[in-house]
């Protein structure tokens, strides 16, 4: 009988150590383009412990935290229709999506700013028309505008990692899940990825280990905070509240706050959470605390009357997610300052989803040689061991 905790995986060009969006992806684009690649994940595919749970991710094309990635987002969407087509599975949703704040703010008028300069199409909503259009949103000021981007929606967030999981294999990837890396050692010959289960040595290793990345690159000040999800029963007709009607959004409440949601596509519920959230704790999915308190709520509880009053003000379902932050909002992306053959991703600083399979396919031009080693400068892993050192003198 084949011995399933224990397949021959000879000897890899590639480990991907952590499956979530962002490895997944990366697998995936390996192995589309003949490398002959093995992903490790700790736990489950598309479990419920990183960052890419919970439904639903926002896709757009303008980018607001750096007008570089505009590209990015581009070629996602791209291969997402690529992977809807080869996996005959619905994973973008074509909401259309609204930026909602004054227009010279940083939603709205960032929005305009980026899709003016890339060529995106929008269009712009006064509050009455926009109340009108969408009628669970109330209570939008004068002043304040909605721009309407119709190429934005929804990513199904689950189904993505599985998609790119399966076709991955179909193209000859391995996955190894339930199984830890507990550490990546680099040697003459290729670099040792240490398992639970046993050792793998590669030419290269692609981490994305999302929040656990801090972990295996502590030089970067790196940091995994804790940013749970919630979700609000409708009060009235839930049919104000679909995908369609309800479409994902990010508003502007104040110069500090912003409301952002979306229909679930469950009418028993809307999602929405706001930025920033109550200060922000540590992430720590396997040993941490994660028991949740209505810290988490309490100030969208005052926000929602006003700015959704068709929704309950205590939440319907709650469920523990984290993202990793960098110094300067941006992600981390490139060879590992101390070896070449380590290639470090992650730092999504909260906006990384839309990126994942731009960023795989592009972490699979770096893998063959085709990209630079530190493709998109402002992502240089660098950067930031500068920046520690600096800080540390202080
Ligand atoms: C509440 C919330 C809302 C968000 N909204 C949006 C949005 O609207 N749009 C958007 O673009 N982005 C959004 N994001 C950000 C987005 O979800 C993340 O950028 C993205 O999911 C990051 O994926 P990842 O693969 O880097 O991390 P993860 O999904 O956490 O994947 C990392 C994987 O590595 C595995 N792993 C870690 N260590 C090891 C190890 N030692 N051995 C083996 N496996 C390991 C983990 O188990 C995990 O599966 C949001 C995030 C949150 C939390």
């Amino acid at each position: 009988m084949p011995d399933n905790r224990s397949p021959d995986l000879g000897r890899p060009e590639v480990v991907v150590v952590g499956l979530g969006i962002w490895g997944a992806m990366t697998l995936w684009r390996l192995a589309a383009r003949g490398v002959r690649a093995v992903g490790v994940e700790q736990f489950d595919i598309a479990h419920a412990r990183g960052s890419s749970h919970g439904g639903a991710r926002m896709f757009r094309e303008t980018c607001l935290e750096n007008e570089a990635l505009v590209p990015t987002a581009r070629r996602s969407l791209e291969l997402w229709r690529e992977l809807e087509r080869a996996t005959g599975t619905r994973l973008v949703e074509d909401t259309g999506g609204l930026l909602i704040g004054p227009r010279d703010g940083r939603q709205a008028g960032a929005t305009l700013a980026s899709a003016q300069a890339h060529g995106v199409e929008v269009e712009v909503l006064v509050p009455g028309e926009l109340m009108r259009r969408f009628p669970g949103h109330a209570g939008i000021p004068d002043g304040h505008v909605g721009v309407w981007e119709p190429s934005a929606g929804v990513l199904r967030a689950e189904e993505s990692v599985r998609a790119a999981i399966a076709q991955a294999e179909h193209h000859g990837a391995t996955v190894v899940s339930g199984t830890r890396v507990l550490g990546v050692e680099p040697e003459p010959g290729g670099v040792r990825v240490r398992t639970a289960l046993r050792d793998l040595v590669a030419d290269q290793v692609v981490l994305t280990p999302g929040c656990w990345l801090p972990g295996f690159a502590p030089d970067l000040g790196l940091r995994s905070v804790h940013l749970p999800m919630t979700w609000f029963a409708p009060r009235g007709d839930p049919a104000l509240f679909s995908r369609e009607r309800f479409p994902v959004f990010m508003r502007e409440i104040d110069a500090d706050t912003v409301l952002w949601g979306q229909g679930d596509g469950d009418p028993r519920h809307v999602k929405l959470g706001l930025e920033p959230g109550p200060e922000p704790a540590p992430y720590d999915p396997v040993n941490g605390d994660l028991a949740l308190t209505s810290a988490v709520w309490d100030r969208l509880g005052e926000v929602l009357p006003t700015a959704v009053p068709g929704v309950e003000r205590f939440p319907s379902k709650v469920l523990n997610c984290g993202i990793t932050t960098t110094a300067d909002g941006q992600f981390v992306l490139g060879a590992a300052p101390e070896d070449p053959r380590i290639v470090l991703a992650g730092g999504c600083n909260g906006y990384g989803f839309k990126h994942a399979a731009g960023i795989g396919d592009l972490l699979a031009d770096v893998v063959l040689g085709a990209a630079d080693r530190t493709p998109l400068p402002f992502a240089a892993p660098g950067r930031l061991v500068a920046a520690e050192a600096t800080a540390a003198q202080f």
